[in-house]
């Protein structure tokens, strides 16, 4: 048992390290981190309403995306319903107006072209027409006059304690899902490999775990 033990220990640990953190992931660890302490003033700027719908806000969103360099500044947060922030993503205010308007327009069964084929078939003689007959939707906080956060403002730079942070809990959190995974039979060996796949093993990694299964054989002991 200290055997397999060892072996998650020293070589496959350090491979999910390595191999399998990558930047983005530490990102969302870091902003999570960072945002808890500033959730009150978050919410505090809107009394509690969502900034898209103003409806009730449960959640803290980037209004500028962090995998477009939103940073977790206070500007940049804004409070957001569950709808709002699931339906948003990381996309920019911008092109989540657009992905709303083409939605509305399916929605509507009406065309829903873009730009080039608008273009191709009004050559092609066809009426002048909007590519999507849907006027672009408006948001909450600019009905209310609010003003946007100034997303041209925004770049975020990595703190040193944030990165570790998040390195941290990508490890623990992965170190208790093997933990649980690798102490069932090794009949389960084959389901904890797509697994880890999942969670981002390269591909070198998983061909060498699953070419041994001794050592997947120690781990289930
Ligand atoms: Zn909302």
């Amino acid at each position: 048992m200290n055997g397999g033990r060892d072996y998650l220990d020293r070589h496959l640990l350090n491979h999910i390290v390595s191999c399998s953190v990558s930047d983005d992931e530490i990102r969302r660890q870091e902003a999570q981190n960072a945002i808890r302490p500033l959730r009150p003033a978050v919410m505090g700027k809107t009394g509690g309403c969502c900034f898209y719908c103003g409806g009730a806000a449960k959640a803290v969103d980037h209004f500028q995306p962090i995998t477009k360099g939103g940073s977790d500044r206070l500007e940049n947060l804004v409070p957001a319903c569950s709808s709002c922030n699931n339906s948003k993503r990381d996309l920019t205010l911008e092109q989540w107006r657009n992905a709303r308007r083409r939605a509305a327009a399916v929605k509507q069964g009406l065309p829903n072209f873009s730009a080039t084929q608008c273009d191709w078939l009004k050559g092609h003689g066809f009426d002048v027409f909007e590519a999507v007959p849907v006027a672009l939707p408006t948001f909450w906080f600019e009905d209310q006059g609010i003003a946007a956060p100034d997303v041209e403002a925004e770049e975020w730079t990595p703190s040193r304690e944030g990165r570790l942070w998040a390195i941290n809990r990508v490890i623990s959190s992965r170190r208790e899902y093997l933990d649980l995974y690798c102490h069932e039979h090794d009949e389960k060996r084959s389901a904890v490999l797509i697994r880890l796949k999942a969670l981002g093993i390269s591909d070198a990694i998983y061909e060498q775990l699953a070419a041994h299964p001794h050592a997947w054989m120690e781990i289930a002991a």
